[in-house]
């Protein structure tokens, strides 16, 4: 899929203007290299059509040229099929907080307990493991050993008693439960409401496809518990199947959030794309590996990148915001030529477009070569904005258009009413008179250095 669209976006960099021509063509190749990633068909044809309308009429006079509109286009459509912003578990508001996994035999459910365990337990969470895949014996002990290595405790049913089922029954394995799945699942909660345990997270049984037995066994649980959030596992090399199990499963049993497993093998991107867009419920975390610390918190934006390759793409975003605060800058200019001063106003507005670019970081983080951008980007401490809006907020608007009146008393004022001390508000407008500066050193036709207003 890279590949293909880095050759895409190549094409596009070279044109000035983009025709309607260019556009379809684009969207063609983008559909291409969308399938070729395992995309399910109905997906793709969504998001093309999505981003040709975006692309069609998008205004064209701005200062990004057409391709990197198009770019931007394809990339905030990505994320925000992807889910947008990253959610948070939800966690109950009377512990313990009840998590399910569900999934394919497979999957990574097993597993991923043990990483979600550990990951809540580092959080100050104490979570308990419950073992309410009954259908291969094997199972509980598995889960067993995962609770081992993450460190966190596993609730299984007595073994006397699967084994004592067992050998009344003459159950084999995969063809018959080894004891009541929903008992235990219930009974793991019992335990962590007596011994105070803060998160329950929920294993349970899978097949290799979809099992109309299995998928009621799984609703059962969810009925008996009522978890906080049912985590739906799926395998991201799963390709074209996605969209059914995904669908089989939010019919099946419903899901409240999505956790993609194995990324690190060479899966493309295409399943998650698929599955968020088919169900709608947010990818939460991503596994990507065999041992418990291979795990993390889902970034529609990171995952955005990964399939519109790391390299060029994203340059060409950076540059499109680029371009953005230089047509900002340029308004800095007309402002300044015309005579009108640079004021505390046009000083937070500067900040807030910095600001904005702040999400790129993660973005950038990824990308081989952009450690200045990034530097710059580290700089921004997103707390000192909050304290600099605070001042200027508390300036009285004759103090924002004439800094220089700003007095002791006034700066006392100002630091009063902003929660921050005084150095902060002096510091703050030394750096506001270095930012008029750089203005006025625009105004003369030269270019922006770094980004002003910041760093110091
Ligand atoms: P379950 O049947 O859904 O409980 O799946 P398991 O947790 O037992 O995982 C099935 C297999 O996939 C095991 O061999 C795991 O070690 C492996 N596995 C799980 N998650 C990942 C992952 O993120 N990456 C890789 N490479 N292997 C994984
Ligand atoms: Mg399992």
């Amino acid at each position: 899929l890279s590949d293909r669209l880095t050759a895409t976006f190549k094409n596009l960099r070279t044109k000035g203007r983009l025709s309607e021509s260019d556009v379809n063509k684009t969207v063609r190749d983008i559909r291409l290299a969308l399938l070729d990633a395992d995309v399910a068909l109905p997906v793709v044809k969504e998001f093309t059509s999505a981003v040709r309308e975006r692309a069609l009429g998008a205004e064209v006079s701005g200062a990004l040229n057409p391709a990197q509109q198009v770019v931007k286009i394809v990339n905030d459509e990505l994320v925000s099929i992807l889910g947008g912003e990253t959610r948070k578990l939800r966690l109950a508001k009377n512990p313990p907080t009840v998590i399910m996994l569900a999934g394919l035999q497979g999957s990574g459910k097993t597993t991923l307990a043990g990483k979600l365990g550990k990951f809540l337990k580092d959080q100050g969470q104490t979570p308990l493991l419950v073992a309410a895949d009954l259908q291969r014996p094997n199972a509980v002990t598995q889960l067993e050993v995962v609770g081992q290595r993450a460190g966190v405790p596993v609730f299984a049913p007595e073994r006397g008693n699967i084994a004592g089922h067992d050998a009344v029954t003459g159950a084999i394995e995969g063809t018959r439960s080894f004891g009541d799945p929903v008992a235990v699942a219930e009974a793991g909660i019992q335990e962590a409401c007596n011994k105070l345990y803060s998160v329950v997270i929920v294993d349970t049984a899978g097949r290799l496809a979809v099992d109309e037995n299995l998928m009621q066994q799984a609703a059962d649980i969810r009925a008996a518990i009522q978890p906080d959030e049912v985590l739906f596992v799926i395998d991201a090399m799963i390709g074209q199947a996605a969209v059914d199990t995904a669908e089989a499963f939010l019919h099946g049993v419903d899901f409240t959030g999505v956790v993609l497993s194995k990324l690190d093998g060479d899966a493309r991107g295409g399943a998650a794309l698929s599955v968020a867009s088919v169900t709608g419920r947010p990818i939460m975390f991503a596994s990507t590996g065999e041992g418990v610390k291979d795990f993390e918190v889902f970034h529609p934006d990171r995952m955005a990148s990964r399939i519109l390759d790391m390299g060029d793409v994203l340059t060409l975003i950076e540059q499109a915001e680029k371009a953005f605060d230089q047509r900002h800058a340029q308004e800095m200019e007309r402002k300044f030529l015309a005579q009108e001063d640079f004021t505390f106003d046009d000083f937070l507005q500067q900040m807030a477009a910095i600001k904005k670019m702040g999400s790129l970081k993660s973005m950038l983080g990824m990308m081989p070569g952009m450690g200045q951008m990034r530097a710059q980007l580290d700089a921004l401490d997103e707390r000192e904005f909050d304290r600099v809006e605070a001042m200027v907020q508390s300036m009285t608007p004759f103090e924002r258009t004439h800094p220089k009146q700003i007095n002791g008393s006034r700066r006392a004022r100002i630091a009063k009413g902003s929660g921050v001390t005084a150095s902060e508000v002096n510091a703050l407008l030394e750096r506001f008179g270095e930012a008029q500066k750089m203005m006025k050193s625009l105004a003369r036709g030269g270019g922006i250095p770094g980004m002003p207003g910041l760093g110091g």
